[in-house]
């Protein structure tokens, strides 16, 4: 079993870039909880700016080289 730390998609838990800004991300990696407040716009592997759609239930982001994170792919409660 996973114990403590989540496992992140590629897209939202590279860490190579900053999810919310696109910037250079200094190893820090948002936490599921954190992305079910807030949608990614950034690819953490490529810092491309993803198509993201936001659903009453959650959302959805797609990266053009490292595909698509789904919320629900996050085990958000
Ligand atoms: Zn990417």
């Amino acid at each position: 079993m996973v114990t403590g730390s989540t496992e992140l998609p590629g897209p939202v838990g590279a860490g190579v870039y900053n999810v919310y800004t696109g910037g250079p991300a200094g190893s820090i990696v948002p936490t599921a909880a954190q992305l079910g407040l807030e949608p990614p716009r950034f690819c953490a592997a490529c810092g491309r700016r993803m198509i993201v759609q936001v659903r009453p239930d959650g959302w959805w982001a797609k990266c053009s080289r490292h595909g698509t994170v789904d919320s629900k792919d996050l085990e958000l409660r």
